[in-house]
């Protein structure tokens, strides 16, 4: 693909996107959102810094600093770039003001207590007319619903995670450490063009299975006990995410059990999800599985997450989770049984959801 093709197709993209969110925006009764979450800013306007952007019905103005001005201009043309010099109540309410926008929506979940209350003492103070209505989560609910053009990078990212565990694989030995092993994937991972990793690796062997979210340690992997490993890779602001667990030499009778147990839990919720279900049956439907092994209290997380330019992002599957599935979304699928002091089994692949049912993307062996 030449670059004016695919600059072509990001541009069209992107005002597919702008058309949804504007749609949104109009729903929300808002005149515009203000927008500053990273990924957020990069799937609306291709701009990888930071800075804040505005959207109405109009108007797509990203506002950045010094620091940010060219790259703006490089990455979001058709955008209006404005040079910013304060913090936000600085420029804000000035421009609000001239633009005549009464009712301005903002991302609860990221602008400070402390910059609102300036923002909104800033407004008062300039005796503006404007409304800031807190609206999380918009553009978010938008990236939960992958284009073709996405899920084509999603799918490299995954393929990479899937080489670089199996490269990986080979050197996993008995005296070789957790750190050695996270180090080496690593290397793989960057050497076959991830842009780093999105999350830090886990290598966790034994006991250390047993916490789902360990660090690697400088503990060296003995024959017999679990290793679980949790990475993935980046392309192009995509990510992928995998976990695989496995044994050196023979597995004892346990955690043969509770890996089979895992196992199954996945394949029930790969075979069994559609795009007409909520997000916590999908849950439910590996649970159940591990339930009635007699592991309940042992799977202590949701089964899955979003995966797209945030390695968690929507829909949360989880039994709390008010999320409803739809034909797009890409998701992990990753039950897991944690037994304290012994350690644990997790098992994680990447799927699409199409036609209603689940495509799996990771490929990686288990
Ligand atoms: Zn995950």
């Amino acid at each position: 693909m030449t670059n004016e093709i695919a600059e072509g197709q990001n541009r069209s993209s992107s005002m597919e996107r702008l058309r949804k969110l504007r749609k949104s925006i109009a729903e929300k009764e808002l005149d515009a959102l203000l927008i500053s979450q990273p990924e957020n800013l990069r799937y609306l306007s291709g701009f990888t810094g930071s800075g804040w952007l505005l959207i109405s019905k109009q108007n797509t103005i990203l506002a950045v600093d010094f620091l940010y001005e060219e790259q703006a201009k490089i990455e979001s043309p058709g955008f209006e770039i404005i040079r910013i010099k304060q913090e936000l109540h600085g420029w804000l309410p000035g421009l609000v003001s001239d633009l005549g926008w009464h009712k301005l929506g903002f991302e609860a979940n990221l602008v400070s207590y402390d910059s609102h209350n300036r923002l909104s003492a800033a407004i008062t103070a300039r005796q503006i007319n404007l409304e800031l209505v807190p609206a999380a989560g918009i553009v978010e609910q938008l990236r939960s619903i992958k284009g073709p053009e996405e899920l084509v990078l999603i799918t490299k990212a995954a393929r990479l995670a899937d080489a670089a565990f199996e490269q990986a694989n080979k050197m996993i030995r008995p005296g070789v450490t957790e750190k050695e092993i996270a180090w080496e994937i690593e290397t793989i991972l960057r050497q076959k063009g991830s842009e780093g990793v999105p999350f830090e690796i886990i290598v966790a062997s034994g006991p250390n299975a047993a916490l789902p979210h360990a660090r690697p340690t400088e503990k060296a992997i003995r024959s017999g006990e679990p290793v679980l490993i949790d990475m993935g890779a980046r392309i192009d602001g995509y990510c992928s995410d995998l976990s695989r667990t496995l044994f050196l030499g023979r597995a004892n009778k346990t955690f043969q059990e509770i890996y089979d147990v895992v196992l199954k839990a996945q394949a029930s919720a790969i075979e069994g999800t559609t795009s007409e279900m909520t997000a916590s049956q999908a849950d439910r439907l590996a649970r159940t599985v591990i339930d009635q092994a007699g592991y309940g209290d042992a799977f202590g997380h949701g089964l899955g997450h979003g995966v797209g330019l945030a390695v968690h992002e929507f829909p949360r599957l989880g039994l709390s989770s008010s999320d409803s599935l739809a034909d797009g979304m890409v998701f992990t699928l990753e039950p897991g049984i944690y037994l304290a002091g012994q350690g644990g089994v997790r098992i994680e692949d990447m799927a699409v959801l199409e036609n209603g049912r689940l495509r799996v993307l990771s490929k990686a062996e288990k």
